[in-house]
């Protein structure tokens, strides 16, 4: 497996992959490792014949008085998962080799940035356009691969490549979870021993939300409000939003008669986390 921290590097194996016809696949990642990133990767590798991992803290992604400085990271191990998935390269830049002094070009969706997680993160989903897209640009992949855990970021960067015509498809990923149903994310490591245990009521509430869906449940409020209840009656929970959308524009919905997000951000002591749960019939009806 190739370790590259220069774009240069990166590109140079592009090119020599591209002149043998060689599909390429794309996992963007923060870093420190777990099965959900590996869930990726391994798909990837199911379906193209080079696979790129990108390891790498986006600075312009957080907020001022966000966790940039403290995100856990943990290379090596990284590298060692990478490799045992049969990854091809793994790209580590460091900020400067990503953003120049003088760098001024952003992308941004509008709309379906500006809810949920867009509320309390005003910049985030621009810096994560913005860096995708270099990834993108950098790496030439055939196709990228993003969990559903970020739902948000999911359907934002599938509007961004259909949108501006960019010549990649997104695959979208199942939310991997602890046996206790914890959605798994590198963040879950800032809980303390009794947040870590109490964390699990965000997939118990979203559980009751999605029954509830499932048993034909239209009335979108009702919904929230028995989600939000139970997340409640955990003394360490508070809620940043709980909110029913739907799965293409991102917006409120009172009634639900199409594909939708129940999403969920709450903070279980200074840690903010977050989950979901996608109900789309379009894909159950095509599966019937
Ligand atoms: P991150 O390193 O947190 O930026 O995540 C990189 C990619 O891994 C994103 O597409 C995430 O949605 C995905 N991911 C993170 N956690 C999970 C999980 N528990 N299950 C599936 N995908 C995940």
């Amino acid at each position: 497996m190739v370790i590259a921290k220069e774009i240069s590097q990166v590109k140079q194996n592009v090119r020599e992959w591209k002149k043998q016809g060689l599909s390429i696949g794309l996992v963007p990642t923060m870093g420190y490792l777990h099965e959900g990133h590996a869930s990726l990767i391994k798909k990837a590798r199911e379906e193209n014949d080079r696979v790129i991992v990108s390891d790498f803290v986006n600075p312009i992604q957080f907020g001022p008085k966000e966790d940039l400085a403290t995100y856990p990271r943990d290379f090596e191990a990284d590298c060692k998962l990478c490799e045992s998935i049969g990854a091809d390269l793994i790209f580590n830049p460091e900020p400067c080799e990503m953003y120049e002094d003088d760098f001024h070009s952003y992308v941004g969706v509008n709309t379906l940035s500006e809810g949920l997680c867009g509320k309390s993160r005003p910049i985030h989903f621009n810096g994560v356009c913005t860096v995708v897209t270099k990834l993108f640009n950098i790496t030439e992949a055939d196709r990228a691969y993003f969990g559903q855990k970020d739902a948000q970021q999911l359907a934002i960067v599938r509007r961004m490549v259909r949108d501006l015509n960019y010549n990649i498809q997104i695959v979208g990923c199942p939310i991997v979870r602890e046996e206790d149903g914890l959605a798994k994310s590198s963040r879950n490591t800032y809980l303390t021993p009794e947040e870590r245990k109490k964390a699990t009521i965000l997939h118990k509430a979203l559980e009751e939300g999605e029954r509830m869906v499932n048993e034909g449940e239209t009335d979108a409020n009702k919904i929230v409000e028995t989600v939000r209840n139970i997340i409640e009656s955990e003394p360490l929970a508070k809620v940043d939003y709980v909110e029913i959308v739907d799965w293409n524009e991102l917006q409120k919905v009172e009634k639900i008669d199409g594909p939708i997000l129940m999403a969920v951000a709450v903070y279980i002591g200074k840690v903010r986390l977050i989950d979901n749960f996608i109900v789309d019939n379009s894909i159950v009806i095509e599966m019937v």
